[in-house]
C-alpha cells in the first residue's frame, strides 16, 4: 500500500505509540503565558508547563532578546579544559550561591539525564579516588523518574523504562529501593552493603513516578542513612528546583543538604536545553587543588553552553524580579483547593497535591486516562498522563487563579462525561 507522506512524515517522536501520534498530531505553533496556539488556531492552557518546565510561561520576549545579544556576540564555544564564556562563569557563580549546597562547585550540562549521568559518574569516581573503588551501586526508588540517558535508564524506577535493552540493566550495579519507608530503606541498604553502595539518587518529589511527595521525615532519615554509611546523598531537583515547590530548592523546603543536586528544566524555564549539577566541597575539593589534581572526564560539546547560559540568566531575572517562587509557593494552595472536590470522585482512586505546585489525579485502574486527558484538550487544557494512570498537573507560575480553576473543573467536566 502506498501511503501519502505527511509533513513530518519521518518524525519519530520519544515516548511515543508512533501510530497513534501521526493520527493525532498536535502541532503547536505559538505561546503566550500559560497558553498555547495549535496550527489549527485552538488556544490551548498549559496545565503541565510541557514537561514540568515552561515555569515563567511561553513568548518571553526578554529571554529571547538574551538570546540574540549573546549570539550576536558570540553564540558559544566549548568549555573543555580552560576555556569557559561570560554567561557560563556567571551562571555558575549565580547557582553555587542559590543552591542549597554550601560552596557548590558547578557543572554545566545539556540537561536533566547529562546531569544525572554525571552525578552517577561522579559519584563512583569519588569511591575510588577515596580508595574505596568497590562503592559502585547507586540506589535510586520505586517509581523514580531520572531522565533517560544510560545512568538514568538503569537506575529508573519505572520498569517500563529499564526494560528491552538485554539482561542486565545498562549500567550494572543499580538497585531500587523503597519510597517513604525509611525503615525498609535501611534493611535494603544492610543487605546489599553499605560497603558497595556510592549513592542514593532521589527526586525531593516524585513527578513523572506520579506527583508523589516525602512522608514526613523522610528525606531527612535518607540523609541521615547516607551520613552514617558514607553514602553520597544525591537531590534530583530537575523538576522541583527554580521554585516548583515554592522555594528556590526542594532541599531548602524540607531542610536537607545533599552532596550533589541535578538539575535542569526550569533553569531556562525551557528556552534553551541546559542542565546542571551542584557538587559540594566534600566531592568537588580534591579536583581543585594541586599539581596531580585528577581531572573528571564528563564533558559535551554543548556543556555551558553560551547562549543556553545567556538565557538561563535572564530567567533567573525574571523569576527573581516577578516573585515567581513566592507565587508558585501561593498557588500550590490555590491548586490544592482547586482539585481537592475530585477526591469524591467515582473515577478517582487518589488525589495528591501539597508538595509544591503541582497535583497528580489518579484515576482507577481500567479508565482510560488518555481519553480523559485528549476530552481535556478538546476542550482547551491540556494535560498529560502519566505513571500509574495519573492525570499531571503543573502549570506556569504564571498561571491566575482562574486558570487554575479552569483546569480543574476541565478535568472534572471530562470525568463526568466519561463513559
Ligand atoms: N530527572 C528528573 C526528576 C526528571 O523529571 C527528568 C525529566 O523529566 C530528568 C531527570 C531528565 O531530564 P531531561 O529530560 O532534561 O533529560
Amino acid at each position: 500500500m502506498v501511503r501519502t507522506k505527511l509533513p513530518g512524515d519521518a518524525l519519530w517522536n520519544p515516548q511515543a505509540h508512533m501510530p497513534t501520534a501521526q493520527a493525532k498530531r498536535l502541532v503547536l505553533t505559538g505561546g503566550e503565558g500559560a497558553w498555547l496556539e495549535s496550527s489549527t488556531g485552538q488556544w490551548l492552557l498549559d496545565a503541565t508547563a510541557s514537561l514540568w518546565h515552561a515555569n515563567i510561561g511561553h513568548g518571553r520576549a526578554r529571554l529571547a532578546d538574551a538570546a540574540h545579544h549573546q549570539m550576536r556576540k558570540l553564540e558559544t564555544y566549548h568549555t573543555f579544559g580552560r576555556f569557559a564564556n561570560e554567561p557560563a562563569l556567571h551562571l555558575a557563580d549565580r547557582l553555587a550561591a542559590m543552591g542549597p549546597v554550601p560552596g557548590a562547585k558547578v557543572m554545566l550540562t545539556s540537561g536533566g539525564s547529562d546531569s544525572v549521568d554525571l552525578a552517577c559518574k561522579l559519584a563512583r569516581r569519588h569511591w575510588q579516588l577515596e580508595g574505596r573503588p568497590e562503592k559502585t551501586t547507586i540506589l535510586s526508588r520505586v517509581g523514580a523518574y531520572h531522565g533517560l540517558h544510560a545512568f538514568g535508564t538503569s537506575v529508573a524506577g519505572l520498569q517500563y523504562n529499564r526494560d528491552g535493552y538485554g539482561t542486565s540493566s545498562l549500567v550494572p550495579e543499580t538497585a531500587r529501593v523503597a519510597t517513604n519507608d525509611i525503615a525498609a530503606v535501611r534493611r535494603s541498604v544492610t543487605e546489599i552493603g553499605p560497603e558497595n553502595i556510592a549513592a542514593i539518587i532521589a527526586e525531593p518529589v516524585i513527578g513523572t513516578g506520579g506527583v508523589i511527595g516525602p512522608a514526613e521525615g523522610y528525606l531527612q532519615g535518607l540523609q541521615d542513612l547516607c551520613r552514617s554509611h558514607d553514602i553520597l546523598f544525591i537531590a534530583d531537583e530537575v523538576i522541583t528546583g527554580f521554585g516548583r515547590t515554592g522555594h528556590l530548592f526542594a532541599s531548602h523546603r524540607w531542610d536537607i543538604q545533599p552532596d550533589m543536586v541535578t538539575m535542569a528544566k526550569g533553569l531556562t524555564s525551557g528556552y534553551a536545553p541546559l542542565g546542571g549539577v551542584l557538587v559540594s566541597p566534600r566531592i568537588s575539593e580534591r579536583f581543585f587543588e594541586g599539581a596531580d589534581a585528577p581531572i573528571f572526564r564528563h564533558g559535551l560539546t554543548y556543556s555551558g553552553h553560551a547562549t543556553a547560559c545567556a538565557i538561563a540568566l535572564a530567567n533567573l531575572d525574571v523569576i527573581d524580579e516577578e516573585g515567581l517562587v513566592e507565587e508558585a509557593g501561593r498557588l500550590e494552595d490555590v491548586l490544592a483547593k482547586a482539585v481537592e472536590p475530585l477526591r469524591d470522585h467515582e473515577l478517582v482512586e487518589e488525589v495528591r497535591s501539597g508538595a509544591g505546585f503541582m497535583a497528580g489525579v489518579h484515576l482507577h485502574e481500567g479508565v482510560n486516562g488518555d481519553a480523559i486527558a485528549e476530552a481535556c484538550t478538546d476542550a482547551g487544557v491540556l494535560i498529560r498522563v502519566i505513571h500509574d494512570n495519573t492525570l499531571q498537573i503543573c502549570p506556569p507560575f504564571v498561571t491566575t487563579d482562574a486558570e487554575v480553576k479552569l483546569i480543574a473543573g476541565t478535568i472534572t467536566q471530562a470525568l463526568d462525561a466519561y463513559q
